[in-house]
């Protein structure tokens, strides 16, 4: 089943909805914030979109993932996301990957690796773990150039300020 779930799924709609995400990521760098954005899609339709916000909010939970999970979550009345899709520029992190698996995503799409920090396996296998997540089909590589680079432009420009 999670085979035929992924190809029923065209490349063009996760682009698209990686577009979006994009579109977030590119905000969360206007604030100052690292440029990392979230957007969840549940059958085709655009449920949340969000981006990191830990520095304004004052809390270090508050990434894009975890804000896009939320608003989902009240919005449906439901803290189970079954058949959603989260688009996220960046490998989740490891907290943002148990928040995954706590909300029963059905699709986790991002665009770069996390070499630091992913918990998609990059440093943590938290997405895929056999025994944590049932049906979770995760896709990587969607505008990964893109994504790595407004990251990566964003840490050079700290660099460049001191
Ligand atoms: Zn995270």
């Amino acid at each position: 089943m999670p085979s035929s779930t992924q190809r029923s799924v065209p490349d063009a709609d996760d682009a698209h909805y990686m577009r979006l995400a994009l579109r977030e990521a590119q905000r969360a760098r206007r604030e100052n914030e690292v440029p990392v954005g979230a957007v969840i899609v549940r059958n085709g339709r655009l449920l949340a979109r969000a981006h990191n916000r830990p520095i304004h909010l004052h809390d270090p939970t508050a990434h894009a993932e975890i804000l896009a999970l939320r608003r989902v979550a009240r919005k449906l009345g439901n803290y189970r996301l079954n058949e959603c899709t989260l688009y996220v520029t960046i490998e989740p992190c490891v907290m943002c990957a148990g928040a995954i698996v706590h909300a029963r995503l059905k699709r986790v799409v991002f665009g770069a690796a996390d070499r630091k920090g992913g918990g998609a396996g990059s440093v943590l296998s938290v997405l895929g773990h056999p025994s944590l997540n049932r049906r979770l089909d995760v896709r990587s590589g969607v505008l990964e150039k893109d994504c790595a680079e407004l990251l990566a432009g964003f840490f050079r420009a700290k660099r460049s300020q001191h």
